[in-house]
């Protein structure tokens, strides 16, 4: 697995070092708030595990799972596969993604999730590719681990062909690993 990676753009202990200091930040913003956080499966996972103890507040837990309609990729379409099973509305709620890439799959997210009217509604994610941002998408994440350039990145949760999640840097693979 790590023979594959060309370069690792940020190791685990910048990762952990941040989400300490995410995490002091959420545990303010969400104080008194009991949040009812909200990872994107499945990428999400190993930053949730650990963001999740950080942010030190009374809150609950919930996931969604979303994706592309089969055949339709180029359109963008996205349909809901699971979604979350906590009751939202009038509750404060917090997004935690792995990566905000071109923005599709957050929209999505932020739009489903806005139409069971939260109190209210914010994005973290632990990556951000602003770079990649399709037209039109004006949304924007309120808490960002960190700013990374246009390349396809791996591990802490993030795949290629479902491998390299376990991973516990972010690297980018060796072109001969893509096939
Ligand atoms: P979007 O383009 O909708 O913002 O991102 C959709 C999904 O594509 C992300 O949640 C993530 O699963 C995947 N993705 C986007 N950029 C990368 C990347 O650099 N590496 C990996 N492994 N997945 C990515
Ligand atoms: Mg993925």
């Amino acid at each position: 697995m790590e023979k594959d990676i060309q370069e690792i753009l940020i190791t685990e202990e910048q990762i952990q070092s941040r989400i300490r200091e995410l995490g002091e930040i959420l545990t303010e913003e969400y104080k008194d708030k009991d949040p009812v956080v909200v990872g994107v499966l499945k990428g999400v996972v190993v930053f949730y595990a650990d963001m999740i103890r950080q942010l030190k507040v009374p809150c609950q837990m919930d996931f969604m799972w979303i994706s592309s309609y089969a055949g339709t990729t180029t359109t963008g379409q996205m349909q809901v596969k699971r979604d979350v099973s906590v009751d939202i509305k009038g509750r404060h709620v917090l997004i935690l993604e792995d990566i905000f890439d071109t923005g599709t799959s957050l929209d999505f997210t932020y739009k489903h999730l806005m139409a069971k009217e939260p109190a209210s509604l914010k994005i973290c994610t632990l990556l951000d590719k602003p770079s990649r941002r399709k037209e039109g998408i004006t949304l924007q994440a309120d808490f960002v681990g960190f700013t990374v350039p246009n390349a396809f990145v791996v591990g802490y949760g993030l795949d290629y062909n479902e491998h390299y999640r376990n991973l516990p840097y972010v690297g980018v693979l060796k072109p001969e690993a893509y096939q």
